[in-house]
Order: C-alpha cells, then sequence, then structure tokens
C-alpha cells in the first residue's frame, strides 16, 4: 500500500527542507499520485525523519526490538549478547527493527566484576593467534564487524596486549570488517587510536582526553560512539558503590565537545542493555535521551540527527538507509515539531514505519 504525507517537513538524515510531500510503500517512491488505496495523511507542523540507527545495544530478547520500536528506532547494532541463535532468530523480523551483531568478542580473561555485570563470556584470548580464530570462528557464524574489549583490572585480569590489538585490526580488515572497541579509559582510548581501531566507544570518565589523542583520532578517521547516557548512569553508580573512586558526568562532556570540535566523526548508540547491574538502560527510549544529552553536551541538533540517520549508515555500509531518497527503505518517523531545530520534539511521535509497515503505537 501507498502512503503519501502532505506538507510535512523533512530531515532528510542530512540537512532539513521545507515542507513538501512524500510518497513512500517498502521504500521511498518518487510518483505522488494517488489511488483508491492510497493512504493520505496531513503532514502540517510536523517533521519526517529516517528511522534511528542505534549504533550501540545488547539484545537479550524479542521485547527489546518491540521496545525500541516504539521510539522510531528501526536499525541496532548489536555489541555482544551470550547468545548467538538469539541473534539468529531477530534478524529480519518483519515490523521489528533490523540487527546487526558481533557476536562474542575478542576479550582477555573476565574478572568476577565483569561476569557480575555481564555474565559468563564464552571464550578469551591470550595471544594473536587466539584472537585471529576467534574472530574467524565469530565471521562463520555471520557477524558484521569485531568488537574488541579494551578493560582495565579489575574487570578483566589484564588489558589485551598490543600485538593482540594489532592483530585483530589487521585481520578483521582483511576480512573486511570494521573493529568496534569498548573503550573506557584513557589507556584503553590510546592503545585503540595507536593501532587504528575503527571505532571507539563510550568515553572516559575520570580524565578528559587529552588533545594529542583526540586529533590522532582525527588524522585517522576514527569514529566515536560517546554512549552519554550510559557514562552518565556509570558516573551515579560509582559514586553509590565506591564513593572514593573518581568519576565526573562532566569530564566525559567536556571530552565530547572537544572531539565535536575536532571534527571527529561521532555517532549516537546508547549501549541499552538489559543485563548490566550497575545501569540498566531501556531499549528504545535510551535513544531519544541519548540525543538531547549529546544535544546538551554542545552538538547541535540537526548534527545529533545526523549521527543517528546517514552517519551510521554511511560509515557501516548500511546503504539502503539513513536517509530519504526513493529506493531507500521506508524506515521512518513523523514527528510533530522539528527536532533538527529542538531536539526535544523527537519524543513527539505521531507515526512510525519500518520497512514501510507502520508500527502500532497503542495497545
Ligand atoms: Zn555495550
Amino acid at each position: 500500500m501507498k502512503t503519501i504525507i502532505k506538507n510535512v517537513m523533512i530531515f532528510d538524515g542530512t540537512k532539513p527542507e521545507k515542507a513538501r510531500d512524500i510518497v513512500f510503500a517498502e521504500n521511498i517512491l518518487d510518483d505522488l499520485s494517488a489511488d483508491g488505496s492510497t493512504e493520505i495523511i496531513d503532514g502540517t507542523g510536523c517533521t519526517i525523519l529516517p528511522g534511528l540507527i542505534d549504533s550501540h545495544i545488547h539484545l537479550n530478547s524479542i521485547d527489546n526490538l518491540k521496545q525500541a520500536a516504539l521510539y522510531g528506532v528501526t536499525t541496532m547494532l548489536d555489541m555482544m549478547t551470550d547468545d548467538a541463535a538469539l541473534v539468529d532468530s531477530l534478524r529480519h523480523q518483519k515490523g521489528l527493527p533490523d540487527i546487526q551483531s558481533c557476536y562474542q568478542p575478542v576479550i582477555s580473561e573476565p574478572g568476577q566484576m565483569l561476569i557480575a555485570s555481564l555474565g559468563q563470556v564464552s571464550s578469551f584470548v591470550n595471544t594473536p593467534k587466539e584472537a585471529r580464530e576467534h574472530i574467524k570462528t565469530q565471521l562463520e557464524k555471520g557477524a558484521d564487524y569485531v568488537k574488541l574489549i579494551l578493560e582495565n583490572p579489575p574487570l578483566v585480569t589484564q588489558m589485551l596486549s598490543e600485538d593482540i590489538v594489532a592483530e585483530t585490526v589487521r585481520y578483521s580488515h582483511e576480512m573486511g570488517k570494521k573493529v568496534f572497541a569498548h573503550t573506557t579509559s584513557v589507556q584503553a582510548y590510546q592503545l585503540a587510536a595507536e593501532h587504528g581501531v575503527d571505532v571507539l566507544n563510550h568515553i572516559p570518565k575520570e580524565t578528559a582526553l587529552l588533545q594529542e589523542i583526540i586529533s590522532e583520532i582525527k588524522e585517522k578517521d576514527l569514529t566515536v560512539i560517546p554512549t552519554m547516557l550510559m557514562q552518565q548512569g556509570m558516573v551515579k553508580a560509582i559514586h553509590r558503590m565506591m564513593p572514593g573512586r573518581p568519576a565526573d558526568y562532566s569530564i566525559v562532556e567536556k571530552t565530547f565537545y572537544r572531539m565535536y570540535k575536532a571534527g571527529i566523526r561521532i555517532i549516537a548508540g546508547t549501549d541499552s542493555n538489559m543485563t548490566n547491574r550497575m545501569n540498566f538502560i531501556p531499549h528504545g527510549k535510551a535513544m531519544h535521551e541519548e540525543l538531547k544529552l549529546m544535544v546538551k553536551a554542545g552538538m547541535t541538533p540537526e548534527e545529533v540527527l545526523k549521527s543517528a540517520t546517514s552517519i551510521p549508515a554511511e560509515t557501516f555500509n548500511l546503504k539502503d538507509r539513513g536517509n530519504i531518497k526513493p529506493g531507500f527503505r521506508a524506515d521512518l518517523l513523523l514527528v510533530r515539531g522539528n527536532p533538527a531545530e529542538n531536539i526535544n520534539d523527537i519524543d513527539h511521535i505521531e507515526k512510525i514505519w519500518i520497512n514501510g509497515m507502520p508500527v502500532q503505537l497503542t495497545a
């Protein structure tokens, strides 16, 4: 069935456009002619934008997808679950967000704290050869990219060595895959930047990043997924559980702003999960909060919307989405107001479509 939205403001994934009519079925179309079965919606006062891409989530059940859909999240990148079969069973579900996954990450031997928050890790690596074999196994299962956990003790028994990081990047690139790293410390950032890890996740909350690392990330054209909501929640959790330990959300904001001003490619991701006992983050709703926190930290609403649509699509090679143009998937979010000017308008959802299928917003 064809739908036409009349006189709607457009944020096409790259820039705002003046109000006009748009038409779509499963994909965006360009023939605006209507027939008897065409649904016509008056879009006056509303904005249409591409479905949101949450580039950092953890998938635990189909409910995560249903929740995310209610907030206009139409693509999610899973960054580690303990259940590859579950991920596979949830791929390409009609009317639900599309997912990608790394399956299991390259990780050194976990400590008790990490096991408590993430659950058992099925395998860990000690040598570059083991890292390569681990990655090969994940890719054979169908992993879309490679995840690397660069964590310090006591979360792991030791930080992954330089030669393991180097081999992970070399082999993944040889296999045509990007490497995402969990980087919550300055040390992890240094290691990831030095070895050209493609995507750095999280922002250190103990110390602001020095300009030197920021410049290296920019020069090497690496990407950062800041996960502001997760960092904010972790600062609160640390103050609650380990009152003496340094952690400050304003440090996270400061580093975010420095990276933004340095022109680093920044992509929105929530770290939504139902397993981190220190910081549960609900799927879907978290994405709206993440976008608001990015604006609060100094990014313009227009840049923030790009970081959740066209930029991840382009960076992660999702060629059929992230933009509103003919032939692209009709993953669409219709909101009252104009979130490219006021990000809070992202909450004012009127309708959502995933691949042209309307999402049921009320029970
Ligand atoms: Zn995560």
